[in-house]
């Protein structure tokens, strides 16, 4: 019974209880919303500061979020015993990499105490080494250490990684450590309240997707860790699992309950022209032939069996297979990893597969990675270990296809498309991916409300498991610090029972429309009217779109059990995400190389005037537009190291590597 009526949440299969209208009350010092890498590693500071934490993920934590299934390499580890670079040096790489649209705070945590949570992930069990010796005598192993690095072998700053061994870790140490996981648990909006005047984080309601249980749960601080929008331009519901790279459940409610609660976001009319594991037209991730990321440096052939040569930063044709791991004469260090593709050669040959190119230069389609071409150890890193341990590759990838018979050592992959995407796709097809907009902070991770936090993916210009791990943590441990001098702040019962009401209300709808229906009708329409070329007109029509679609279908989504429940309120936040992006796309007026933004009524490229964050939130449906300067961060090391000195004494207590 809920509200006096009877509501049939489940078929006579369904295998757990109806707890639909119970309402439980937790509180804690600090919640963290979303278990992937970044919520666990910031529940895991703020429970070793004494504080009691509740984590809230709608998945399973022990295999949940984008790193469930493991990540093959850790970026900007630039403090390890072998690295030859600074945190400064890679940090502002970064920034200047992505023209300053860039998140300077975020990478500069990530590049100076990355280092310190791989060695925490050692701690807790997951494997960072080469123990077994099954890479002996390799140029890219250090063999004192046995870390092992990928790309860049003179700086040594990107290790190689056994990421399927790290959330399993994590698991067992938030248990260790006494925080109490809500799983299966949907966050589902924020609660504020007014401390000293001012906007303060409360907590948040969530939802048991299996039972449909109803928690109010109150915090003195939050940390959003829900990772980053998806399905907003692209949706197959013949292939829903297939429709993006990032774990399905992975949505941007966190974007989406931020938005409703005043949160200020950036960057969010950025978008690419989308580019793999995108609505189950491309082949599988990592599954086809390229030299991409993963499996850089591949040798690539063409249709003749002509190797495509590498060529280093200055054009220079390489000659051997290690040449393509260090600088060119005179360049210091080279990026290189998930987002990072350009900066070793200004030429795009075989590194992007910019067929264009490679056909004027005769070569002949198909293309194909030859990895019997390389030397032993850097085949066997790149098929077993490293198509292994990266995400979704294990079974799909490097299991099926060794059982059905193919062997590096005699077989090449083929290459499709143009190029490592492996599918075409039409330029208003577009995805959240490369750095894509988020949430607006300040050097403590700290959104524009108090209280409030928010980490890895969720952070605006986000990128990869080391950004994640190295923010959640940071982020766990300023909320932890803020929620040691606050009260448990009031909530407001209305709310919570305004937003119980919302969640349910689609149990009392007979044979409406499915969460799938509306997933597309927002995809089709974000395709037509904030695709690759936009402008005030059709952003306009789009949000009028919307908001028919707010008016007309959400009042008769229906679903048949918690788990259909869920995917709708999943889509009901995909709908607000899609309305950000139109707001955010009709505040920039300009076009935006860096941002892949193009406006017809205004095309002028990256004016002056328009370099800088257009930062928005919403205050009771009024949207509220402040330009940040692009460098608002100021000098990085200076800045951190006026905020962080009690972390430097927690490194020198826990014997972290001397920098
Ligand atoms: C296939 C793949 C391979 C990758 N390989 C690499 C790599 O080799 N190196 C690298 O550096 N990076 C890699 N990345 C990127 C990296 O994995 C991510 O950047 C990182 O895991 C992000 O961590 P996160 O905690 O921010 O988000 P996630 O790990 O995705 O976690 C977000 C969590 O929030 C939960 N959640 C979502 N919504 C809600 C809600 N409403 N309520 C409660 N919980 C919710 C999700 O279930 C999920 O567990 C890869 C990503 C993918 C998808």
């Amino acid at each position: 019974m809920y509200g006096g009526t009877s509501v049939m949440i489940h078929t006579t299969s369904w295998p757990y209880a109806n707890e639909t209208g119970i309402t439980k009350k937790l509180s804690c010092d600090v919640l963290v919303l979303g278990g992937g890498l970044a919520g666990c590693y910031a529940a895991i500071a703020a429970a070793r500061r004494g504080q009691s934490v509740i984590l809230v993920e709608k998945g399973a934590v022990e295999r949940s979020g984008s790193a469930g299934t493991g990540f093959d390499h850790w970026e900007s580890a630039c403090t390890n015993p072998c690295s030859g670079v600074t945190p400064e040096e890679i940090a502002w790489a970064y920034v200047n990499e992505q023209d300053y649209y860039s998140n300077g705070i975020a990478h500069y945590i990530e590049c100076r105490e990355g280092y310190d949570r791989v060695l925490d992930m050692e701690s807790f069990g997951g494997k960072i080494r080469d123990t077994k010796n099954e890479f002996e005598g390799a140029a890219f192993r250090d063999e004192k250490t046995k870390l092992m690095f990928a790309y860049d072998y003179k700086n040594k700053f990107t290790l190689r990684v056994w990421g399927s061994t790290f959330k399993p870790s994590l698991y067992k140490e938030l248990k260790r450590l006494g925080v109490k996981l809500l799983e299966h648990t949907e966050a589902t909006a924020l609660l504020t309240s007014f401390v000293n005047g001012k906007k303060h984080g409360a907590g948040a309601c969530a939802m048991d997707v299996h039972t449909c249980k109803f928690y109010i749960l109150r915090a003195k601080s939050t940390v959003l860790a829900m990772s980053r929008p998806a399905r907003v331009w692209l949706f197959d519901a013949d292939q829903p699992g297939l429709c993006e790279f990032r774990p399905f459940q992975s949505i941007g409610s966190g974007h989406a309950m931020g938005w409703r609660s005043g949160i200020e976001f950036t960057m969010m009319e950025k978008s690419v022209r989308a580019e793999y594991s995108a609505a189950g037209r491309s082949f599988p991730a990592y599954g086809t032939g390229n030299n991409h990321n993963t499996w850089y440096a591949a040798t690539m052939v063409d249709a003749r069996g002509v190797e495509i040569p590498y060529v280093d930063r200055d054009g220079k044709e390489l000659t051997s297979v290690l040449e393509r791991y260090y600088p060119a004469p005179g360049q210091k260090f080279f990026l290189k990893g998930g987002v990072i593709d350009n900066p070793k050669y200004e030429y795009r040959g075989p590194e992007t597969l910019d067929f264009d190119e490679l056909i004027k230069r005769g070569y002949q389609l198909p293309f194909y990675a030859n990895l019997s071409r390389m030397p032993d150890e850097e085949r066997r890193v790149i098929w077993g270990m490293m198509v292994g341990e990266e995400g979704k590759t294990k079974i799909p990838i490097l299991q099926n296809y060794t059982k059905r018979g193919f062997d590096p050592t005699k077989d090449m992959l083929q290459s499709y498309g143009t190029g490592w995407q492996s599918a075409n796709f039409l330029e208003q097809e577009r995805q959240f991916f490369g750095a894509p907009g988020g949430i607006l902070h300040d050097w403590d991770l700290k959104t524009n409300i108090d209280g409030i936090y928010a980490a890895g993916d969720q952070l605006y210009a986000s990128d990869c498991a080391g950004f994640a791990c190295a923010t959640g943590y940071y982020a766990g441990r300023k909320a932890a610090a803020a929620a040691k001098s606050c009260e448990l702040p009031s909530y407001d019962p209305e709310e919570t029972a305004r937003e119980q009401a919302r969640l349910y209300a689609p149990l009392f709808v007979k044979d409406g429309i499915s969460w799938k229906e509306l997933n597309q009708a927002i995809a089709k329409a974000m395709q037509n009217y904030c695709g690759g070329v936009r402008c005030e007109a059709l952003l306009r029509e789009g949000l009028d779109l919307l908001g028919s679609y707010e008016r007309d279908i959400v009042p008769k989504l229906s679903c048949k059990n918690p788990h259909e429940l869920m995917r709708i309120h999943e889509v009901l936040d995909i709908l607000t995400v899609a309305q950000i992006v139109l707001h955010a796309s009709l505040h920039r007026k300009s076009s935006s190389a860096p941002l892949f933004f193009t406006r017809s009524d205004y095309p002028k490229m990256d004016p002056q005037a328009d370099h800088c964050h257009i930062a928005l939130h919403q205050e009771n449906g009024t949207v509220i537009e402040r330009r940040v300067p692009l460098d608002f961060f100021g000098d990085l090391q200076t800045e951190y190291e006026k905020r962080n000195i009690d972390y430097e004494e927690e490194r020198e207590a826990n014997g972290y590597a001397k920098r």
